[in-house]
Order: structure tokens, then C-alpha cells, then sequence
């Protein structure tokens, strides 16, 4: 590990700044989860200090988030004490998330009270909507302080929970004990593990063994809105099960000591999955057990975020594995962390049963021409949209294809594919991407760890598995600009990208839960149920037209505009050499643009290639057998 440096650095500056707390003792904190369901948490914080100056900070730089995320505006009510005297406490003023105190003298602790204000029903990540009438996800970061320039592997807390009364829990930590008063006492961990291990609970509450007898134990900890929510199917749970067992097979080593699935079922909270070492935080639809399109829309959510405990927690780009929760992360290599781990998570939704062959064909088709339309991609590279990471997970939908946006995702799936692909041809089938992941991420099981990397460790690693000239590769693709989408690996992989009239039923489910019209391939236009235009691809039909984003579509051939009026129009005009005609509302004026464009229908979908073998197939069949057949 290569952290040690920095540490020392840390804590010189932390002698300089004269932190006058103590180093050897527990921090106590006590979180009051009783108001959650009206979007309130009360947190106490007993601080062992020293006579002197102290600073606290507020965790800024979240873990996974990949940006200052740290939902400092929701801190209210901070008022600090010591020795049973009101402290007084000033904000820096040019660093928000750090407050300055004097510790008086004869105190021995400042007890800090503060409280959180659960954002209602938001989008965003682990500050979004997290709480409603039934249950409560928390993030220990956004309910606490810690001294500045302490070091959250070392900073012990004894943390404790009061939940509303009934309310059931599922978490990586581990309780020992729930005193008289109720509230359940955590056994005391560094602030980095507390930070990594959030918390859901609810009155809707299901834990579920996915590998009965196996050790590290693995959880699905469920929390949801209702009782029927929480009926999962036995197939799903035999397919989240495999998931496990793959996972296993995959890399060689767990670095966990137990994992929990922490899924949260809900229609009112954010919707998003957080990586964890040993957890996952994955939030998603109060329907997503009980609805086979909701599962097959998010197949891919819970093998996401577990990759991450070995490709993002255990192994993390140096540029993210950064010293606290204040120091700025450098996200140049999310290609790798994120491109890499969507890329394992989509084939492990398959391998795992999830999804079928087919699923994963559709999803990386409509992917893979939806990258190859943006073309934003003509102005900035792959790598560009990770070093501004920080920022595009905040851009507005609208302009999204000339802007780019956090496609390190998507874009990773094409590439690794591509890698997968060659490693197969190279090696002529006797080695894959599999090989990589177990040697590159494997090694020795146990706890929890963090060991770094640069670029040139991923590529030495891949050149051990099979030579090849992978800096130019991922310099083509990744550093430079690139006006058409890597398609190498579908190709090499026996399929083609092509385009049918038929909607995919993958692109069904999306439209349906966005509410949205996707002609993105066809017309050039991504649309709302009540007409707004989300994005216009600068290019197409619509853009030539003079069509801009956030007008809004009224009318269609003359008529009040459906998605059925338009699919039928934009079929109609693959026969008929009149334009399709569409009325337009910018904000007070109204105006017909006549698009001319004679293709009919557009959806994306792979073909089969008879002239190569069928790699991808290859690539998706599991590595162990379905649990229990
Ligand atoms: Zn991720």
C-alpha cells in the first residue's frame, strides 16, 4: 500500500493545526432514528478532548459517490458543550464543512448535539430521500463530526441506534446489546468502517441466508414500504444465491467478513446502489421482487454493487483511496472502478440467472447505440466525463448527448467487453477476463483492506494475462476523442449492432418507468409523457429541423400528440414522402417543424454474426452450478 506517506503527512499538519483531541479514546455517538418517519435524525456526539483549540469537519468526500456529496445544507440544530458549559463554535470561512472550537480548560470531552434533515422524496445519491412512513436507511457520515486531521482508520466510535418501536434492522455491524432504553448498541469500529456500513430499518423488515452454512455469511437484508413487497420468488432467491456463489468463482477471495445485501423497496426514497466493503446500499422500486419487468429493468443492481467490494473497495484507483472524507478524490481512472465493475455486474446478472442471454443483448445494444449517437463524444473522451465525474452525476438530462455524461459506465462495458474479447482470441480460449479479475482482485480472503492502483498496475496485470499492446488500447479508447462508439467487442464477440421496428422489451420496461418516449435512434428525440423534450441529438431529424431541448411536443400530423400517434407517424412516413409533422410549444409560442425522415421505426438490437464464433455467449455461461439444482 502506498498510503503510508500520505498519512504521515496528515498527521504533521495535524500537529501544526493543534488538535486538541484525544487520540486513544472512543468517540461516542447516539443516533435517535424515532422521527424518521417525519425526516428528522438526532444524533449526540461525546468527544474525548484536550484543554485547546479543536476543529471538527463534517464528511465531505463520500466514499463511492465520487464527489464532495457530503450533505452539509441538512445539518441543523449544532450546538456543542463541555463539562456541562455551552462551547461556542464558528464556521471556517472558506471551508463549510469544518467548525472551530475552543475546548475549555479542566474539560476532558466536547459533546457535540446536532440533527439531520432527511430530504423528503428526491432523487441524488445517499443524501437523497432516504426515510419514509415504514423505514429508514442511514448513513452514519451525515449524522456525525470527527476531529480534522484524525485518521478514520484509527478514529474508534462506539455508535448506537434508537429505532421507532418495532422496527427490525439489517447491517454489517455487529450489535452487542440492546439496553433498557431500546437502542441498539454497535460494537465500537474505526470511522472508516463505521462510514462503510450504513443501516436500513423499517417495520417491514426480512433477512434472508444466501449461503446457508457457507462462511463469510451472506445476507439479503430486505426493508420496504408494505409486507407483500417483501414476498421474493424462491427462483430469485436461488438466482441471488448463484449470484454469490459466482462472485466466489470470479475472483478466488471474498475480502469481507460477511456481506449484507442492504435492499430498500421503495416508491419514496432515492433510487440508487452505494458499495460497501462488507454491504451494499441499494435502493430501488417497492415492486422490484414482486414485478418480473421491475426486476429485469434492474437485474444487474445487487452484482453491480458486490463487484465493488472487490473492484472499488479492495482495489481502488490511488486517486480515490484518499486519506479522510476531506481531502478531494481524483476520479481520472472511473473507467476502471465503474467501467469495469458495470461491465462484470451485467454479466453476472446473466451468469447468475437474473437475466437471460437475450436481456443482456438488449441492454448492451440500446447501450451501445445510444453511445454511438451522443456525439459529445466528438469533443471529449471517456476519460474526460471521469476526471469531471464530480460533476456530470449533477447535469440536467437535457443537452446530455453534446454534454456527455457519466458514461464511464456504459462506455466500460463496451471496452471491457473488447478486453474480455481479446484476451479469449489472444489466448486462443484458454484464458479470459475471469483470469484477470482473479489475479488482479483475488489473492488472500479476510477482512477488509485497501490496496491501490494506477493505470500502469492494470495494464501490467493484463499483460500478464495475455501480452498485448493494452496502453495504446486504452489510450485510443479512453484518452482520446472519439467519434464513434468501441464496438470491437460486440463484433469480435459473433454479433452485430443492427436495428429493428420492433421496441425491445428492455426499452419497454425503461419507458415505462421514466415515463418517457425514447426515439432517440429514429427521429433523434427522447421525450416525457407530457411532451417535454428531454434531449434533441444534435444531427438527427429533429435537430436539423431546429428541434431544442425542453420544448415541448403538442401535436403530431396535426393531432394531440401520444407515443402510439407518434410511433404510428414515424411509421407511416417510411411510405409516405410528406414529412412528419410536429407542433412544438417554446415556452409562449407555437411553431410546426416538419421533419423530413423516411426510416421508420429505429430500435437497437444485436445479430447474430454466423462468420465468427459466438464469444459472447461464451463469456455469459456460468462458472458454477444454479444453488440447489
Ligand atoms: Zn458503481
Amino acid at each position: 500500500m502506498n498510503s503510508r506517506p500520505i498519512l504521515a503527512f496528515v498527521c504533521v499538519l495535524q500537529f501544526f493545526c493543534g488538535g486538541a483531541w484525544a487520540q486513544d479514546s472512543t468517540i461516542t455517538l447516539k443516533v435517535d432514528a424515532t422521527e424518521a418517519p417525519r425526516n428528522i435524525l438526532r444524533a449526540q456526539l461525546h468527544i474525548p478532548a484536550h484543554p485547546g483549540p479543536l476543529t471538527l469537519v463534517y464528511p465531505k468526500w463520500i466514499p463511492g459517490e465520487h464527489g464532495p456529496t457530503g450533505p452539509i445544507t441538512d445539518l441543523a440544530g449544532l450546538k456543542m458543550s463541555a463539562a456541562g458549559h455551552s462551547v461556542e463554535w464558528q464556521r471556517d470561512a472558506d471551508d463549510m464543512f469544518a467548525f472551530h472550537l475552543e475546548v475549555p480548560a479542566g474539560a476532558d470531552a466536547v459533546d457535540v448535539a446536532l440533527d439531520f434533515l432527511l430530504p423528503p422524496n428526491t432523487g441524488g445519491f445517499s443524501a437523497g430521500g432516504s426515510a419514509t412512513a415504514k423505514l429508514v436507511d442511514l448513513n452514519w457520515n451525515q449524522v456525525l463530526l470527527y476531529p480534522q486531521g484524525s485518521n478514520p482508520r484509527e478514529l474508534s466510535f462506539a455508535a448506537s441506534l434508537l429505532l421507532p418501536e418495532g422496527w427490525k434492522f439489517g447491517t454489517a455491524l455487529t450489535p452487542i446489546g440492546q439496553p433498557a432504553t431500546g437502542a441498539v448498541q454497535f460494537a465500537p469500529v474505526p470511522l472508516e468502517t463505521l462510514v462503510d456500513s450504513p443501516v436500513i430499518a423499517g417495520a417491514y423488515f426480512r433477512g434472508l441466508d444466501l449461503s446457508p452454512n457457507a462462511h463469510p455469511p451472506h445476507e439479503l437484508d430486505l426493508v420496504a414500504d408494505s409486507a407483500a413487497a417483501l414476498e421474493i420468488k424462491p427462483e430469485d432467491s436461488r438466482h441471488f444465491a448463484h449470484l454469490v456463489a459466482e462472485t466466489g468463482a470470479l475472483f478466488g477471495a471474498r475480502h469481507y467478513r460477511g456481506y449484507h445485501f442492504l435492499l430498500t423497496l421503495s416508491d419514496h426514497v432515492a433510487h440508487f446502489g452505494l458499495e460497501h466493503h462488507e454491504s451494499s446500499d441499494d435502493r430501488t422500486s417497492e415492486k422490484y421482487l414482486t414485478d418480473e419487468d421491475e426486476l429485469m429493468r434492474g437485474a444487474y443492481l445487487l452484482s453491480h454493487e458486490m463487484v465493488h467490494s472487490w473492484n472499488g473497495k479492495y482495489r481502488r484507483p490511488a486517486g480515490l483511496a484518499t486519506p479522510d472524507y476531506q481531502q478531494p478524490m481524483k476520479g481520472e481512472l472511473l473507467w476502471v472502478y465503474e467501467g469495469l465493475t458495470d461491465y462484470l455486474g451485467v454479466v453476472l446478472a446473466a451468469r447468475s440467472g437474473l437475466w437471460t442471454n437475450e436481456n443482456f443483448r438488449q441492454y448492451l445494444a440500446l447501450e451501445a447505440a445510444g453511445l454511438d449517437h451522443a456525439p459529445g463524444r466528438q469533443w471529449r473522451s471517456l476519460a474526460d466525463t471521469a476526471v469531471a465525474a464530480q460533476l456530470l452525476y449533477f447535469a440536467r438530462n437535457e443537452g446530455a448527448s453534446w454534454r456527455r455524461s457519466t458514461d464511464f459506465y456504459e462506455e466500460g462495458d463496451l471496452i471491457w467487453l473488447e478486453a474480455d474479447v481479446i484476451i479469449r482470441q489472444q489466448t486462443h480460449g484458454t484464458r479470459s477476463l475471469d483470469d484477470f479479475c482473479r489475479k488482479f482482485h483475488g489473492g488472500q480472503s479476510g477482512p477488509p483492506q485497501v490496496v491501490p492502483y494506477t493505470r500502469e498496475d492494470v495494464e501490467a496485470a493484463l499483460n500478464e494475462i495475455a501480452p498485448y499492446h493494452w496502453n495504446e488500447f486504452f489510450q485510443q479508447r479512453v484518452y482520446a476523442a472519439n467519434p464513434r462508439a468501441p464496438l470491437g467487442g460486440i463484433e469480435g464477440g459473433g454479433w452485430r449492432l443492427t436495428y429493428t421496428n420492433a421496441v425491445p422489451a428492455l426499452l419497454r420496461v425503461e419507458e415505462t418507468a421514466h415515463k418517457t418516449t425514447d426515439l432517440r435512434d429514429s427521429l433523434g428525440l427522447l421525450i416525457k409523457e407530457d411532451g417535454y423534450i428531454v434531449d434533441v441529438i444534435p444531427g438527427s431529424p429533429a435537430d436539423k429541423a431546429g428541434v431544442g431541448s425542453a420544448m415541448r411536443l403538442v401535436a403530431v400530423n396535426k393531432r394531440r400528440w401520444t407515443p402510439e400517434f407518434l410511433r404510428a407517424a414515424v411509421k407511416l412516413a417510411a411510405t409516405d414522402p410528406a414529412p412528419v409533422e410536429l407542433l412544438i410549444e417554446n415556452e409562449d409560442y407555437l411553431k410546426t417543424y416538419p421533419l423530413d425522415y423516411h426510416e421508420g421505426e429505429k430500435y437497437a438490437q444485436l445479430e447474430r454474426d454466423p462468420a465468427k464464433p459466438d464469444l459472447l455467449s461464451e463469456i455469459l455461461k456460468p462458472l458454477t452450478p444454479e444453488p440447489g439444482q
